[in-house]
């Protein structure tokens, strides 16, 4: 692993996530030792390694919550998405703890926050993140089958292990979305349907996949297809599988269901002058 002096931690949203009203992202590591086969972020221009070695290496942003403590002020009230381009809970995290570092610097000014991760760390910073007002922490099961995982994402955490941290987070009071992002082949629909809307969280995401011709944002790698294509996995199944879990509960797909949570209600003025 790699340590890099920054220059910045909050970077202004570009693409889905700023069209999904964030205007702040903020990635504590550059690369994501998850590694996932079909991983956007693979394609980054500035990436210093070729996509092929997505997963094989890892930079840290040694002054991140030194410079989060000094630039947290310009998020105050604002919607940030932590990480768009790597995993905030990473195993590197569990001593570097850049992450939990950041939250706390971004405390006081309050963000509309969307923590975004594979990773079961998270419920280390569970006190930090119930001091946060406007908040959700979207966590990512794209499949039921531990089998089907692995071959997609074979460095990630297992998913019974994001289904405990789910429960952790739930019963912290957080708000908790669900990414079923990128929706990979399920095993037994009845049952994951069952699941997911048995758990009822905060929001719950689907997303196909697609194929943009290598843009940024929008493609998976060529490894991914060739293993939905193995599973017999396609967009009629996919399809299928969103409108058995629409016909129980609410689903956003895709872009749709990347955005901040809700900001304070505005007191309406009467309230303001009866203060007064
Ligand atoms: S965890 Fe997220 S950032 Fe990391 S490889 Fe997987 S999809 Fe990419």
């Amino acid at each position: 692993m790699e340590l890099l002096e920054s220059r910045s931690i909050f970077s202004p949203a570009t693409g889905f996530i700023q069209r999904g009203g964030f205007q702040w992202t903020c990635n504590p590591y550059l690369g994501c030792t998850f590694g996932c086969t079909y991983c956007y972020a693979a394609f980054l221009p500035q990436n210093r390694q070729p996509a092929e070695q997505w997963g094989r290496w890892l930079v840290a942003k040694k002054n991140a919550v030194t410079l989060a403590h000094r630039q947290a002020k310009k998020v105050a009230g604002q919607a940030v998405y932590m990480s768009s381009v790597t995993d905030p809970y990473l195993p590197a995290e569990r001593t570097l703890m850049l992450s939990r570092g950041i939250l706390e610097a971004m405390l006081p000014f309050q963000p509309r926050l969307v923590v975004q991760t594979r990773g079961p760390l998270v419920v280390r910073d569970i006190d930090v993140l119930q001091d946060y007002r406007h908040l959700r922490v979207n966590v990512s099961i794209p499949t039921d089958s531990e089998a089907i995982r692995r071959r997609f994402e074979p460095k990630a955490p297992p998913l019974d292990q994001r289904w405990m941290a789910l429960g952790q987070l739930q019963a912290a009071g957080l708000a908790v979305g669900i990414c079923v992002t990128p929706t990979l082949p399920i095993q037994n629909v009845t049952e994951f349907v069952k699941k997911l809307t048995h758990f009822a969280p905060d929001v719950l995401v689907c997303q196909n996949f697609h194929d943009a011709g290598g843009r940024f944002g929008a493609d998976t790698g060529p490894a991914a297809w060739q293993l939905l294509s193995e599973f017999g996995w396609n967009d009629t199944h996919y399809r299928q599988f969103v409108d058995r879990l629409r016909g129980q509960t609410t689903v956003f797909e895709g872009a749709a269901g990347f955005f901040p949570p809700p900001g304070p209600t505005p007191q309406p003025t009467w309230a303001c002058e009866s203060r007064a």
